[in-house]
């Protein structure tokens, strides 16, 4: 068992501290620079990596804009008043729409006013029944946001993790010289 901070061996017990935020196992001597590690219910490190995660990916919120279906497809703008326009242009009432599809008339009501997105299932079959394109191949590739995520997860590995630590032990050690 080393000190992790000078890295002198260390005899007798090893005791826990906190130095600048980080836990180290350190010999007596190093342990007087820092505060007595209490251990909390959840390792410390662990949520303060959660936390950076979350916060250097504010790319997840914006994805939910437009709403992403499977095959790389889409719904176009503006679907809601695309259906209720083909509706109407085929002077078909909800009621009238809903029997040919075998769908709820509450359900296209709240899909021409965009308050629920149809599945993949019902906007083919709406697209069917009033002749429109409600589906269409989505604009940015889904390879696109893989590499977003990726990325993201490439911001804090593990790694850069026992980096900060190693460069804390050595600030802490050239301070001590
Ligand atoms: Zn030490």
């Amino acid at each position: 068992m080393r000190c992790e901070v000078c890295g002198k061996r260390i005899y007798g017990k090893p005791q826990k501290v906190v130095i600048e935020g980080a836990v180290m196992v350190v010999c007596g001597k190093c342990a007087k620079h820092g505060a007595i590690y209490h251990e909390p219910p959840k390792p410390k490190l662990k949520t303060s990596i959660k936390r950076n995660l979350s916060r250097s990916s504010p790319t997840v919120s914006t994805a939910k804009s437009t709403p992403k279906l499977e095959e790389n497809l889409e719904l176009v703008e503006g679907y809601g008043l695309k259906v209720r326009k083909a509706r109407e242009k085929l002077g078909l009432s909800h009621e009238d729409l809903g029997r040919k599809i075998g769908e709820k008339v509450s359900v296209l009501k709240k899909i021409e006013t965009e308050k629920m997105i149809p599945d993949n299932v019902l906007a083919k079959k709406l697209e069917h029944a009033l002749q429109i394109k409600l589906l269409v191949e989505a604009k940015e590739p889904k390879i696109k946001y893989e590499a977003l995520q990726s990325r993201r997860v490439k911001t804090l590995t593990l790694g850069d993790v026992a980096n900060i630590k190693t460069r804390k032990a050595e600030d802490a050690k050239e301070r001590e010289q």
